[in-house]
C-alpha cells in the first residue's frame, strides 16, 4: 500500500526536512537504506520516500535536504525569513526529531569546525552584518537576547544561572517565570533575565554559557538537554534617525525542540515516564497549535502547553514559522522517522 501524503501547508507556515548523514560510530551493518528522493520534476528538491517492512511511504516538504547537504546550502533557504525578522516580523525557527537526529547540528552546528556552524550563528552573523550595513543609512538598531528552557512545564533561565545551592530542581529558588503578553503583542516572562547584545561574538559567548549549563543539568538531571526545549529569542528594533516615524520591531525565535521519541514499553516509571509525558504533551501541543493556523481555524489551543502560550505572539497573524523535521537515516529508527513525517503531514 502506498501512502501518498501530500503536505500542503499555506500561508506563513513552512516545513523542512532534514536527513542526516550516517555516523562513523553507527553500526556499519545499519546502514541500510530507510530513505530515497525520487526527482519528480513538478517537486524537486521537495520529496522523500521512505521503506519500512517492504511498505513504501511518500511524502512531500516545502523542502527536502539530503544528507549531503552542507549547512551552507540549509542556510541559504534560511536567511530570507532572519531578513524578515530585521524587517519586522516575528519569526519562529522550530527542530523537530527524536535523539541523535541533527536538530542541534541544524541548530548550532559543530562547535569545532567553523563551516559547520549552523542556522543560530549564521542567523545572528546575518543580523550584526545587516544592520551595521543599515547604520549608513540613518538606522538605529538595539538587539536583546534571552535564552530558556522549558523542562516538565517548569522554565529555567540559561543566561542568569545561579550556581550556588539555592538552585532547585525548578531553577533558581524564588523565582516564578511567569507568562504575559502586554498589548503590543510582546511576551514578557517575569524575572527572566533579557540582555542587550552588540555583536554577535557577545551573543556566542551567552549561548556558549547556555550549552553548558544545559550539559550541567544534562549529569544532574537526567539527561535534561534531550529532555527540554531551548529557546533562543532575539528582539530586534530599528529606528530611522531621519525620520523617526520608520520602526520596526522584530523577532527571532529559534526552538532545539526536545527528542520526540516515544516511551520505550520497558523502564518507563516515575520521573522519566512523567518526564515523557510532559513532552510529548508539548510537542502534540505544538502540532495542534501549527495545524490550527495552518487551516486557520477560529480557536487555536496555545494556552494547552508553556512553550506554545510562550511564543503566542509569535506563532500566527502575520509572523512565519518554519519547523525542520530532523531524522537520523539508519534502519534501526524507521519507527521514529515515520513518527515524525507523520507528525509533519498531520495537516492532511
Ligand atoms: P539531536 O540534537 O537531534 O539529538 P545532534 O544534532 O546532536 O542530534 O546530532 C547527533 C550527531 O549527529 C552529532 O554527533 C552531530 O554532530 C551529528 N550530525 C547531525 N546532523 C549532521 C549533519 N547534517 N552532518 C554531519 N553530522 C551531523
Ligand atoms: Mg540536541
Amino acid at each position: 500500500k502506498l501512502h501518498n501524503t501530500i503536505l500542503e501547508l499555506k500561508g506563513n507556515i513552512r516545513v523542512f526536512c532534514r536527513v542526516r548523514p550516517h555516523l562513523p560510530d553507527d553500526n556499519s551493518s545499519n546502514h541500510g537504506k530507510v530513505f530515497s528522493y525520487p526527482t519528480l520534476p513538478e517537486c524537486l528538491g521537495r520529496n522523500i520516500d521512505m521503506t519500512q517492512n517492504g511498505q513504501k511511504h511518500s511524502f512531500i516538504f516545502d523542502k527536502v535536504f539530503t544528507p549531503d547537504a552542507s549547512q551552507d546550502e540549509v542556510f541559504i533557504e534560511i536567511s530570507q525569513l532572519v531578513q524578515s525578522a530585521l524587517d519586522g516580523y516575528k519569526v519562529c525557527i522550530f527542530a523537530y526529531g527524536q535523539t541523535g537526529s541533527g536538530k542541534t547540528y541544524t541548530m548550532m552546528g559543530n562547535p569545532g569546525q567553523l563551516d559547520e556552524k549552523g542556522l543560530i550563528p549564521r542567523s545572528l552573523e546575518q543580523i550584526f552584518q545587516t544592520t551595521q550595513a543599515l547604520q549608513r543609512q540613518g538606522w538605529r538598531y538595539e538587539m536583546q537576547v534571552s535564552m530558556l528552557e522549558i523542562y516538565n512545564e517548569t522554565i529555567r533561565d540559561l543566561i542568569s544561572i545561579n550556581w550556588d545551592s539555592s538552585r532547585t530542581e525548578n531553577g533558581v529558588a524564588g523565582k516564578q517565570y511567569m507568562i504575559k503578553h502586554d498589548a503590543n503583542g510582546n511576551t514578557q516572562v517575569s524575572d527572566l533575565t533579557i540582555v542587550d547584545v552588540r555583536s554577535s561574538k557577545e551573543v556566542s559567548f551567552l549561548l556558549d554559557r547556555a550549552a553548558h549549563s544545559r550539559s550541567v543539568g544534562k549529569t544532574q538531571m537526567n539527561e535534561q538537554s534531550s529532555r527540554s526545549h531551548f529557546v533562543f529569542t532575539m528582539r530586534i528594533t530599528g529606528v530611522n534617525e531621519q525620520s523617526t516615524e520608520q520602526q520596526v520591531q522584530g523577532v527571532l525565535n529559534l526552538i532545539d525542540l526536545a527528542g520526540s521519541e516515544r516511551l520505550s514499553k520497558s523502564g518507563s516509571t516515575g520521573d522519566r515516564l512523567k518526564e515523557t509525558q510532559a513532552i510529548n504533551k508539548s510537542l502534540s501541543s505544538l502540532a495542534d497549535v501549527i495545524f490550527a493556523l495552518a487551516k486557520k481555524e477560529d480557536h487555536v489551543p496555545f494556552r494547552n502547553s508553556k512553550l506554545t502560550y510562550l511564543l503566542q505572539p509569535c506563532l500566527g497573524g502575520d509572523s512565519k514559522t518554519l519547523m525542520f523535521v530532523n531524522l537520523s537515516p539508519e534502519p534501526y529508527s524507521a519507527g521514529e522517522s515515520l513518527c515524525s513525517l507523520r507528525f509533519a503531514a498531520r495537516v492532511n
